[in-house]
């Protein structure tokens, strides 16, 4: 499965039944909204069926979009499938949590067509998950991914999160452990951010949290990296593992590779040609804007041939799959300072790509820079 040539939707549902205490995702602790919400992304879409008309990939993200109960999922489903065509084979993907999944969920998620689940699991610490201000304990998390695999998921992706302070190395390796032993098809690990405004970010600013510092992130990295692999996963973007080639997120490499995609709800981003454009950050001018019959845009750009080339490069220095070696940012430096970064084992040259090793991947952020620099 590669990332496809047609465009992706995304669907964002910005409910969460509480707040984590890291989370700068836009959503709301509150389900009164959820009915409006409803009626405007079935509105929103009508505004969009004649500029996508087909896409063979599906992402429910939020938020948390097992909050829609059954009627609502089968109703919004059936409206994307009224407004636009799904390629046969198309990777349809849901996010969920642990908590509120039972089996009879799970079933009518899978009967909906659903046939990939991305759990959030984050840890299999309960001390952990209590400090990242979760809703779910580690039983829980366990218990929700065997649920899955009976109600029929054979594609099951799960969500980790490393790097706070009551972590320590040896727990993040028994974390990675168990769920190695349940075998996901997908494993993602996300390097903790004390992102602004959230309340972990707050408590940093009161002196009750600190960052673990530079040396001890590249320390849960590599290990994380070099543990997976070991254990047969690809460690295919800084923080995406996957099972095998046919276990690759169709739909996240699509943000990666400049395929367009169409976002929608409150805060979703869209892509294409050249044209970036992104909603409004609140659900409820969300709503207001499509009941007036508005489109409810924050803003857009459109991307100079130089920002896409840029761009281009920067992504694609992201995966393991590289960036074009030909790719006129890199082609103005390429002797001397790819030479420089081969022979810091941070790149190697294959197939026509510049690919990030490992210790590449680790500092994939800086590595457009040292390149185009
Ligand atoms: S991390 Fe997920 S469940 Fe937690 S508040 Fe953010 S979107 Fe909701």
């Amino acid at each position: 499965m590669n990332s496809g040539q047609l465009p992706g939707l995304y669907i964002h549902i910005p409910f969460c039944r509480s707040k984590c205490r890291y989370c700068d995702f836009y959503s709301v602790a509150s389900l009164s909204a959820l009915p409006a919400w409803l009626e405007a992304v079935r509105a929103e879409m009508g505004l969009y069926r004649d500029r996508f008309r087909e896409f063979d990939s599906l992402y429910l993200g939020g938020g948390t979009p097992t909050v829609l109960g059954e009627r609502e999922l089968a109703g919004l489903l059936e409206c994307a499938r009224e407004s636009f065509v799904f390629r046969p084979g198309s990777e349809m993907t849901m996010e969920a949590n642990p908590d509120g999944l039972s089996a009879d969920k799970l079933k009518t998620v899978r009967d909906l067509g659903i046939n990939r689940l991305s759990l959030g699991v984050q840890s299999l610490d309960d001390a952990v998950l209590q400090y990242l201000g979760r809703t779910h304990n580690a039983k829980q998390a366990l218990d929700a991914l065997e649920a899955a695999r009976a109600a029929g998921f054979a594609n099951i992706g799960v969500d980790l999160i490393y790097g706070m302070e009551p972590l320590s190395l040896g727990t993040w390796n028994q974390t990675m452990d168990r769920i190695l032993a349940f075998g996901p098809e997908h494993i993602s690990c996300y390097q903790m951010t004390l992102a602004k405004g959230t309340a972990l970010w707050k408590m940093k600013e009161a002196g009750r949290v600190r960052p673990i510092g530079e040396k001890m992130e590249s320390a849960f990295f590599i290990r994380t990296s070099r543990h997976l692999e070991r254990h047969g996963y690809l460690h295919y973007e800084v923080s995406n593992f996957a099972a095998g080639r046919e276990f690759l997120c169709r739909h996240n490499r699509k943000y990666w590779s400049h395929v367009p995609y169409l976002g929608l709800g409150p805060s979703a981003h869209s892509f294409q040609a050249a044209s970036r454009w992104w909603n409004v950050r609140s659900v409820d001018k969300y709503c207001r804007l499509l009941a007036e019959g508005k489109a409810p845009v924050e803003s857009s750009e459109i991307l100079s041939q130089e920002q896409l080339a840029l761009e281009k490069l920067s992504l694609g220095l992201r995966t393991s799959e590289g960036a074009d070696l030909d790719a006129p940012e890199a082609s103005s430096k390429k002797g001397g300072v790819l030479a420089e970064l081969q022979r810091a084992g941070l790149v190697r040259i294959r197939d026509g790509k510049i690919q990030p090793t490992r210790k590449g991947l680790l500092v994939a952020d800086s590595l457009p820079l040292m390149i185009c620099d």
